[in-house]
Formats: C-alpha cells, sequence, structure tokens
C-alpha cells in the first residue's frame, strides 16, 4: 500500500481522521485513522467511500463567463472590476458574500477579511446559518461566548444521553457509535424526535413529541427538577446568574402534566424522563437540527443549557450540552467570523473590537455592524438591494428555504459570481462567472469538529484543470481590488499563522479564544499539524464564564403556542438527511453504493394518513405548501406521527424530477439567530 496520508473525512461535523493512501492518478485507498481523537479508525458508510467520489466527473475545471471559458487573469478581473464599480456607485452594503461551512478556515479566514475589513461591510453570511447559528446564539446568551463546552471524552464518562432532534445514528455515524458503546457499559439513552428514527429504535426511551414543543418538556424538565431537589442551588449561587423571576415564571403552566398535554406525549413517559434526567448526574444532551432548525430555535437551545447550568452538570466529565454541529468546517468559520453576525477571532462588533481588528489587518474600511444574514441577504438581492453576489461552495439555489423566491432573486441579479467544484449546480445555472475551486484531496488547510478539535485536510492528488483553492481565488480578488499588502498569501500556512495571531492580538484577556503558541510554527509545522483541541479540554470546569461578571445566564424562555393545522394545510413536513447522501448529492452522487441505501425521496408518513389521503404505499404524490410543491413516492411509517409528513433534502434539479425540499420550507426565522425554520411547515398531499 502507497504511503498513507492523513486527512480529514470532507463529510459531517464529527469531523473523523482518515488515512489516504493515494493508489492511481485519482484513486485512493481510504481508512480510519486510529490515532483521530474523534474516531479512533472508525468511518461510517460515507467516508469509507469518498474514495468513488475523486473522479473528475463533472467538474468545473476552468473559469467560465457566460458559459465560455475564459483565462484566469480575464475572470478575475471581471469579478474585481463589477464588484469595484458596484461599491463605488452603490456602497459597500449593495455587494455579498454567500460561503460555506464546506470551506476550510483558512479560505473562511480570507472572505471574511476581504468583505469585514477591506470592502466594509459584513455582508458575508454562511450555510452554516441554516445549521447551527441558533446553537451560536444560544451558547453567546447563556455562556457569554460561543463555546462549545463538551468533548467526546464526555461521551465515554456520561450516564445519561438525552438525543434531542437529532438521527444520530444516520447524521453522526461515529458519535453514535460511542454512545452505543457507553450504553452497552449501562449508559441510558434518551430520545426526543417526533419521529421513530433509528436512533429512537435503540433508546431505552423514546418520546415523539410535537414539533415545537421542545421548550415545554425542557421547562417542564426544570420544573421538575426544582420540585424534586435537583437544582444545585450552591453551583447556581457561585457561578450563575438568575433573573429575580425567573422560577416565577418558570412556575407558571411548567408542570408535568401541562408539558405532556403540550408535548402530545403521555405523561408516564413523561415522568419516567424526568426521573431518570433528576437521577443522573452525569447526563450530555446532545441536540442537532430538530432545535436549531426552528423559529424558536434560539429559545430551545437555552431551555437546553438552563438545564445544565441549573443541575450544575457543566464543565465536569460527562455532563454538558453538546450541540453537533452538520458540516465539516461550521466550527472553524465560527472562529474566524464567517458568520455575518460575527467579526474574526470570535469577536463582535462592538467598537473596541471593530478597532482592535482593524488595527490588526491594517484595514481601510471596517464594516461597522453586523451584516445581513442569509435568509435577509437574498430578499435583499431579490429586492435588489444586493446587485453584486459571490456565493462560495454551496447551493442556495436548492438548500435556501423557499427557494423558488432565491432563484427569482439569483436571477435577477445583476452580477452572480459562482466558485465551486462542480461544472453544473443549480445555482451556477445563474452565475455570470464561474471560477474552478480545489475539491476534497486537492486542497490543503485546517477544518474544526463539533468538540472543538482541529484537524489538517491535505492534499492527495494535484490540482486538475485550472481548478484553484477558495483562498488564493479570493485573494486573487482582493489584490486586484487594489489590496496588494494585505492579501499576500502564498500558501495556506501564512493564513493559518495571520489567524492565530490575531487570535492572540490585545486579546489577552481572552482564555478559550487563543490558539497556542505552538500553533504558529513555520510552514514545516503547518505541515506536520497534528489534530489538537481549541478552547481546552473542559471549558468551564472551573465555573467562570466569559460574561463581564464571569456568571453564566439562566434565559427565560416561554413555550410558543402551536398553530393547529388549517383546513387547506391539514399536514405538518418536516425535513431531514439519509444516512448515505450529503447535502445536494455533488460527491455522495458519485459514489454507486452510496445510492442503494435510499434510491429516490419519499415522503414518509403514518398509514392512517396515507388512507385519509388516498395515497397507498409507494403511490406518487404531490407535496404542496404555501411556498412550493415537489413530487415524492410515498412510504408508509409507523414510526412517523399521525398528521405529520417527513422528506429528505439531497435531490434537486439535477439529481431527480422530483423531491425538491428547498422549494418548501417558509422563509421565517429564529428572531435572534436569524436561523431558517425548516421544520414545522404546513403542507397537504395527493395523488398525482
Ligand atoms: Fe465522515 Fe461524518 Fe462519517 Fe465521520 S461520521 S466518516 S466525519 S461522514
Amino acid at each position: 500500500m502507497a504511503k498513507a496520508i492523513r486527512t480529514t473525512c470532507a463529510y459531517c461535523g464529527v469531523g473523523c481522521g482518515i488515512r489516504a493512501a493515494v493508489t492511481g492518478a485519482r484513486s485512493v485507498e481510504i481508512l480510519g485513522d486510529p490515532d483521530h481523537p474523534a474516531n479512533r479508525g472508525r468511518l461510517c458508510s460515507k467516508g469509507t467511500h469518498l474514495g468513488e467520489t475523486v473522479g473528475l466527473q463533472g467538474r468545473l475545471l476552468y473559469p467560465m463567463i457566460a458559459g465560455r471559458r475564459v483565462s484566469w487573469d480575464k475572470a478575475l478581473d471581471l469579478v474585481a472590476r463589477r464588484f469595484k464599480e458596484t461599491i463605488a456607485r452603490h456602497g459597500p452594503g449593495s455587494v455579498a458574500f454567500y460561503v460555506s461551512g464546506q470551506l476550510l478556515t483558512e479560505d473562511y479566514y480570507v472572505a471574511n477579511k476581504l468583505m469585514k475589513g477591506f470592502i466594509g461591510s459584513a455582508n458575508i453570511d454562511t450555510n452554516s446559518r441554516l445549521c447551527m447559528s441558533s446553537a451560536v446564539a444560544g451558547h453567546m446568551r447563556a455562556f457569554g461566548e460561543d463555546v462549545v463546552p463538551a468533548t467526546y471524552e464526555d461521551l465515554d464518562a456520561a450516564d445519561l444521553f438525552v438525543l434531542v432532534g437529532s438521527n444520530t445514528a444516520w447524521c453522526h455515524p461515529i458519535v453514535y457509535q460511542r454512545i452505543r458503546a457507553r450504553c452497552e457499559a449501562g449508559a441510558k439513552l434518551v430520545v426526543i424526535d417526533p419521529r421513530r428514527t433509528e436512533t429512537a429504535e435503540e433508546a431505552d426511551l423514546h418520546l415523539a413529541i410535537r414539533p415545537g414543543s421542545d421548550v415545554a418538556l425542557m421547562n417542564g424538565l426544570l420544573q421538575y427538577c426544582r420540585e424534586t431537589g435537583i437544582v444545585d442551588e450552591a453551583y447556581l449561587g457561585a457561578h450563575v446568574a438568575v433573573p429575580a423571576d425567573f422560577w416565577d415564571r418558570l412556575g407558571e403552566g411548567n408542570d408535568l402534566w401541562s408539558a405532556a398535554r403540550i408535548c402530545d406525549v403521555a405523561a408516564a413517559d413523561l415522568r419516567h424522563f424526568y426521573e431518570l434526567f433528576a437521577a443522573t448526574p452525569r447526563t450530555v444532551t446532545l441536540f442537532s437540527q430538530g432545535i436549531n432548525q426552528s423559529t424558536a430555535g434560539t429559545d430551545q437551545v437555552n431551555a437546553i443549557t438552563n438545564l445544565h447550568l441549573a443541575t450544575g452538570r457543566i464543565g465536569k466529565p460527562g455532563a454538558a450540552p453538546f450541540s453537533i454541529t452538520g458540516q465539516p468546517n461550521a466550527m472553524g468559520g465560527r472562529e474566524v467570523g464567517g458568520l455575518a453576525s460575527t467579526l474574526a477571532a470570535h469577536r463582535d462588533f462592538a467598537a473596541e473590537s471593530r478597532a482592535s481588528v482593524q488595527r490588526f489587518w491594517a484595514a481601510p474600511t471596517m464594516a461597522e455592524k453586523p451584516g445581513l444574514k442569509a435568509v435577509d441577504m437574498f430578499r435583499a438581492v431579490g429586492e435588489g438591494r444586493i446587485k453584486a453576489l459571490w456565493v462560495m461552495a454551496t447551493n442556495p439555489a436548492v438548500s435556501m428555504p423557499d427557494a423558488n423566491r432565491v432563484r427569482e432573486a439569483l436571477g435577477g441579479c445583476p452580477f452572480v459570481v459562482v466558485s465551486d467544484v462542480v461544472e453544473k449546480t443549480d445555482t451556477t445555472a445563474f452565475a455570470h462567472v464561474r471560477l474552478p475551486a480545489a475539491a476534497w484531496g486537492e486542497k490543503d488547510g485546517t477544518v474544526t469538529n463539533s468538540d472543538r478539535t482541529i484537524s489538517r485536510q491535505r492534499a492527495l492528488f494535484p490540482l486538475p484543470g485550472e481548478a484553484r483553492p477558495d483562498w488564493w481565488i479570493v485573494k486573487e480578488v482582493a489584490r486586484r481590488m487594489g489590496w496588494k499588502t494585505a492579501f499576500a498569501y502564498d500558501r495556506p500556512a501564512d493564513i493559518w499563522r495571520e489567524h492565530c495571531r490575531l487570535s492572540t492580538y490585545e486579546n489577552e484577556g481572552a482564555r478559550r479564544f487563543a490558539l497556542p503558541g505552538a500553533a504558529q510554527g513555520g510552514n514545516a509545522a503547518y505541515d506536520a499539524m497534528l489534530p489538537f483541541r481549541w478552547g481546552g479540554d473542559r471549558p468551564f470546569a472551573d465555573g467562570r464564564f466569559s460574561t463581564e461578571d464571569g456568571r453564566a445566564r439562566l434565559i427565560s424562555v416561554a413555550q410558543k403556542p402551536l398553530a393547529d393545522p388549517l383546513a387547506k394545510w391539514p399536514l405538518t413536513l418536516n425535513t431531514g438527511r439519509y444516512r448515505d447522501q450529503w447535502h445536494s448529492m455533488t460527491r455522495t452522487g458519485l459514489a454507486p453504493k452510496l445510492a442503494r441505501h435510499r434510491e429516490e425521496p419519499l415522503v414518509e408518513m403514518h398509514p392512517s394518513d396515507g388512507a385519509r389521503h388516498g395515497l397507498s404505499n409507494g403511490a406518487l404524490a404531490r407535496v404542496d405548501t404555501p411556498q412550493g410543491e415537489s413530487l415524492y413516492r410515498v412510504a408508509y411509517c409507523e414510526g412517523q406521527r399521525a398528521g405529520e409528513l417527513f422528506v429528505p433534502i439531497h435531490w434537486t434539479d439535477r439529481t431527480a424530477s422530483g423531491g425538491r425540499t428547498g422549494l418548501l420550507p417558509r422563509p421565517l426565522v429564529d428572531p435572534v439567530s436569524g436561523q431558517p425554520g425548516f421544520k414545522r411547515t404546513p403542507a397537504s398531499i395527493a395523488l398525482v
């Protein structure tokens, strides 16, 4: 076997280490890295079949303007000129970047620096907004900073796992294997999910709650803990600020019976969960899109952080709330300010932070305030307020909610640039300029996984055609816009070192943001970098949080009323992933073995709903929502709650004539985080 190169899986936020042995011009053998702390040699089906996805089929290999191949110089000159002209004529707020959790940290850093420090706008947002921005907002409110206060080692120490809105067995399989191993040693597993998923099938207790009732469930549990003396008054007294009316407000309508009624579960089952939680100090609560992708996502996150803070189950082995991220580098993007609402190095837009970052960058025009978040950004494109848009490594024409309106917006935008590895995506169809980006296996840089472990992605193959890394493309545009010195990067290590220096620049008080000095070595150190955890192994172990007074915060959150179904929309639509597919299948769609698991998009529904709507198992049906319609094959599913539908997110115009799920959700967002509420869309269904 050829010498193995240590790299990191391209897919989810588990961030598994890989040993990749190149066996030919475009072929590679993939094995799990036994020395990587995230996976210890294991890989799931997607990671195992990565080698089948590295061919050049469908790749964008040359810059293109209006569908014709051009030189890099011509394409870059045009992008720089059009952005400069637009800014000169309409101001910095008239341009935007929409980027991706697929970018490496170095790519993210350069794009963020160009937009926020040099163009002078914060109109750079990321598809991570669709994934975990409510977790970010919840962490900020509770802890004073965006830190995930858990690690994978906590999974090895927990006695109770509470999985909320997460089909972990399918979506984070290696994390799930670790949970199962602990359960085989006696730990308990509770799954809170409207669907009886594969994860729920194996749980000690499954609470199939009504979608959107999570706050009622968690508030009821906190009230139960208070009544049964489980609240850790000493911890609260020493480390947590509790609003004066917090307990009074919690006491109103959050008894077990009320919670059971709102959640639509048996009170006996809810009591079982509450008793289990109360009796088990070493509890890890893992949450994912069922919590985050909600118009009450931030409140739902804080209902969970409240529980852990109030019971002192944080900063200790096997006790923490744990946001498990979707994408491979959502966390790295958070570190370098890839969200419109943050600056680099986890700083905010306070005058002092802005001035400091501006000094460090020697930036001419610093963004003064947060920029447009994803849904607002595409609305601004549609309304003509954004006149030049650069989309990097993502496919918003499919993945944004209300995708029909996003397509109309892209179609009407005067100047759209798309840098991508794929020649024809639903979004590149709207691009005036297409720029060929380097893919996994060709690019070099770092990613940060869900438990803050930073790992290297390494190139396995030479760059094909004229593809270039994203950081290179952005810096070449920046240099053509006139900022040569500030973007004089020759390789990703140059950017990494700058990012490390910024993490400590005028930031001596930062305990967790700082990247270690050892990480700032020369090129050889960067090339040899081993996985290491950013932010320490156990944040908050000392009970000090990053608020001004050092105390965490309990946040009063109340369950929002859940509207009853309307006659026109008698069903509730939820969305999610399949085990063996990733996003819009541009990569996993290349691996035939992965298609075998689910060959077409299904609408899962309870058999009683099928009978009620005249739909037999296997029938072709049209799902309608206020936003759009799409076709699916009906799959009867006993694990589906009556009155609710489930559809996958992966299929697109390119991959099927149906299953275009992005057309269906409403563009409603959480008011704090701006994350779209993909779940709970009113829907109807009919035979085609
Ligand atoms: Fe890749 Fe995620 Fe599977 Fe690990 S769990 S191999 S990171 S897809």
